[in-house]
Parts: C-alpha cells; structure tokens; sequence
C-alpha cells in the first residue's frame, strides 16, 4: 500500500539528512492520504537503507492498519496535529541546530528574511518545552504553529507542516537558513539588534510565494 508516497517520504528523509537537519535516526516524517490514513516512519531506523515496506499505515487512532516495525515514538503527538489542523497532510520533524539554538534564546524567530515568509508564512513561534513521545509535544505544536508552517520545540527541535510534502520540506530547510542568518546577525550587531521586515513587506513576501513556480496550464 502507498509504495509511491513511501518512497516519496524516504527521499524527504534523506534530503533532510543531506541538509544537516538531522543525524543518525533522528526526526521522524509522516504524511496524511486523503482517505485519513497516516503513513509514519519506523522509531530508530536508519534512512540510507529505509525500503518502503519499513513504513507504518496508522488510522486517525493510531490503529496499525500496515507495517511490521513500531511506528515513531512521536506518533502520538502527530496525530494530534493532523487531527486538529486539516489543512496539514505532511508534518517533518527535525532536530536542526540553528533553528533549535534561536528557541533557546527568543520566543519568536522574527520576519528576518523574506525567503522565511515564503516558506513558512511569516515569524515562527517557539513552542514551550514538552518530552518528545508526548501527547503534549503535539498539544503545544498547536497551540504555537498559529497559521504558519512550522514551530520551533524548544530544547528539541522543529515540526514543519505543510499542506504536502514538499510544502514541509521547503519549510523546514528555509526555517534553518533563517535562523542561522538570524543568529549570524544578531552575533556581528553591536548591540544584538536585527533588523527586520516591517508587517507589510512580511505579508507581501507570503503572498508573491503563493504563485511560485510552475502552474499547471
Ligand atoms: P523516532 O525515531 O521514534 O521517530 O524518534 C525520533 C525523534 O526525533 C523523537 O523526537
Ligand atoms: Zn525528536
């Protein structure tokens, strides 16, 4: 069942990997089929050898409807994302460094660069510490995402959202170019201030990336 969207969420996985949003088996991807069932990585197994068969079919419950192996430890919380936010079918969860180290000294990641209003909607929000494997690492992710396409965990990592996989990826490797280019800033000024994008130029640069790229004629 779904080897196509397996394969598509192992390549996501790997992708991450290559960009440094995680190590080892870290972080988890899931995605929603349009029929409510959740397809989930496998806890602790590695990506480069990840077949589809590896991937886990769960039910809106958490029900195992697929897969041999245990489904991610965060399954819980993923869930709760899905269920309390339509709009999103695939959810990245990562441990990416720069992105984590801003949650670590702001409760917002500013509208530094119009390249983050792309890609997640505007400023992102830290989510107050929760225990990964927790119903509540998903309760804050919702309470914090507000509208935009990704949250930041703090002393964890991040959860990308996206209306599709691509949509979470493009989020979550943006939100750690930001963030990095936030923290380098806000290292070189004299007195910590950054400058960001007023409201309306954050606005703008969320509406010109609605009709990005190629269209179907
Ligand atoms: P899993 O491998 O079980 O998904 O755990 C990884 C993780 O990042 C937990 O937060
Ligand atoms: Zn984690």
């Amino acid at each position: 069942m779904y080897e196509r969207e397996k394969q598509a969420i192992i390549d996501a996985a790997l992708e991450i990997k290559a960009a440094g949003l995680i190590h080892m088996t870290g972080g988890n991807i899931s995605v929603r089929m349009p029929n409510g069932h959740i397809i989930v990585t496998p806890s602790g197994m590695p990506y480069e050898t990840m077949v589809p068969d590896e991937l886990i079919v769960v039910d809106a419950n958490g029900n195992k409807i697929e897969g041999e192996y245990r489904a991610s430890v965060d399954t819980v919380a993923l869930l709760h994302i899905f269920k309390n936010i339509p709009e999103v079918n695939a959810i990245i969860h990562t441990h990416q460094p720069y992105a984590t180290a801003v949650g670590l000294i702001t409760d917002e990641l500013p509208a530094c660069t119009t390249t983050l209003c792309n890609a997640c909607g505007g400023s992102v929000f830290v989510a107050p510490y929760s225990s990964a494997a927790s119903l509540d690492m998903g309760v804050k992710a919702v309470e914090n995402l507000k509208g935009r396409k990704a949250v930041i965990l703090k002393h964890h990592g991040v959860i990308a959202v996206g209306a599709n996989l691509a949509e979470a990826l493009f989020s979550a490797i943006y939100l750690e170019d930001s963030a990095k280019t936030y923290l380098a800033a806000r290292a070189a000024a004299r007195n910590g201030k950054v400058d960001i994008l007023t409201g309306e130029e954050a606005d703008a640069a969320v509406e010109v990336f609605k009709d990005y790229g190629q269209k179907p004629k």
